[in-house]
């Protein structure tokens, strides 16, 4: 029986992972190693009791009595805390999904690795900010790293039977995410509940607000990078409000292969699971007549200053990454708690890098994870300051 663990499990990812593996026949079909989240402990529980987990783990240690609670008689064990998430993570499990939102699900993302079997990436943080160090891991272990994002999974299709060295260009689209149509100078009003307001896609409120203001496009241009092995400038991004093209492959002899699918994370999260079979997904069927017209153009670099910093980010390289994710974290947080407006973040991060690039050498490659954590840290530290001296203003 294959066993499965999935970190981020009551997330709008995990639902999905959750869903395709009850369809799939549930604990039927898996041994549930772990599943994990991170304050919901109620949603937590009965995915548990629903797959039999062997494990749960919340990631707020106070609410292990809450989960103890819930999960009392199932025999699921509880577990809370950042150790229990990587003890989880070290139970070997053959295909896991590293669905935690955030730098928090680097450490366990990468203890995965540490058994082999597979590792289905929707985690876009962890190759932002440790990409080489995350590949070389799984490289050591034997591991497999597959891609989630519906993006990345559709260059990854589109590069079946191919050679990495026939590909020119790797295009990756975006829907132009919430204000695509908006005036400019609206845009410093946005409010954070028409940002978290996707015209195709159903996501987590952070990514969502990320695709308003295009950070979620920089991490993946960024982990296009770090994932396919291609130099930037042979990255384009394209805005394609439909959201029905994911991502095209360019190749030397003139050719280029798309990808095609409905705006359904279960596509990309299904083909993950079952690769290198397709099996049957319950996504809806796109019917292109009815859609019509596919169009594209390119983005705006005014309205999106997140894709310039992405290119500068990945032109300085090593540590910037962790800087870049980080700051744009903190960003989004104070965004989200009303501290800064909309368009203020893609500043905040900006001054981050030239402060911290200024301080150190950013450039430097990460010998190991604890650099990469040290550098989110500062990022985090510089960011607050930045951000508290903007609401002072
Ligand atoms: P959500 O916010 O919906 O879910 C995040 C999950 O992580 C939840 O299970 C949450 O727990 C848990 N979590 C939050 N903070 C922590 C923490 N500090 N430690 C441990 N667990 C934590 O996010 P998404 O599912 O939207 O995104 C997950 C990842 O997948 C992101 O990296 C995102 O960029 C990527 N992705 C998402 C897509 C989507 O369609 N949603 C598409 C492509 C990529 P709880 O809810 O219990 O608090």
């Amino acid at each position: 029986m294959r066993s499965v663990s999935v970190f981020g499990a009551t997330g709008s990812i995990g639902e999905s992972t959750f869903d395709l593996l009850m369809r799939q026949g549930g604990p039927d079909t898996y041994r549930t190693v772990a599943l994990t989240g991170g304050r919901n402990v109620a949603r937590l529980a009965e995915q548990a009791k629903a797959l039999r987990a062997e494990v749960a783990v919340v990631a707020d240690d106070r609410l292990l009595p809450d989960l103890r609670a819930a999960l009392a008689g199932t025999g699921v064990v509880a577990a809370a805390g950042q150790n229990a998430l990587l003890e989880a993570a070290d139970r070997p499990a053959d295909w896991t999904m590293s669905g935690i939102v955030g730098a928090a699900g680097l450490g366990p993302g990468f203890r995965a690795l540490s058994h082999g079997g597979t590792l289905a990436l929707a985690n876009k943080e962890s190759l932002v900010t440790a990409g080489p160090l995350l590949m070389a891991e799984a490289r050591r272990h034997g591991a497999r790293v597959l891609p989630v994002d519906s993006e990345h999974s559709a260059v990854f299709q589109a590069l079946v039977g191919e050679d990495m060295a026939a590909v020119e260009t790797i295009t990756i689209t975006a829907s132009g995410g919430a204000f695509r149509d908006w005036p400019l100078d609206r845009l410093a009003q946005a409010t954070v509940a028409e940002a978290s307001t996707h015209p195709n896609w159903d996501m987590g409120q952070r990514i969502t607000i990320d695709s308003a203001s295009m950070f979620n496009k920089a991490l993946e241009v960024i982990e296009t990078h770090e994932f396919f092995g291609i130099a930037p400038d042979r990255i384009e991004v394209l805005v394609h409000p439909e959201s029905l093209v994911h991502a095209v492959v360019g190749f030397r002899d003139g050719g280029m292969i798309g990808h095609l699918g409905a705006p359904d994370m279960r596509h990309a999260i299904g083909y993950a699971l079952n690769w290198p079979e397709r099996k049957t997904l319950p996504v809806a069927r796109l019917d292109l007549a009815a859609a019509g017209r596919l169009t594209f153009s390119a983005p705006d670099p005014v309205r999106y200053p997140a894709l310039r910093l992405a290119r500068e980010v990945m032109a300085a390289g090593g540590l910037c990454g962790a800087a870049f994710n980080a700051a744009k974290e903190c960003a989004l947080d104070a965004f989200i708690d009303g501290r800064i407006g909309f368009t203020a973040m893609a500043g905040v991060v900006e001054e981050v890098l030239s402060r911290l690039s200024a301080a150190s050498a950013l450039g430097k490659a990460a010998a190991n994870l604890d650099m990469v954590l040290e550098t989110d840290r500062d990022a985090r530290r510089v960011a607050g300051e930045i951000i508290d001296a903007t609401q002072g203003n």
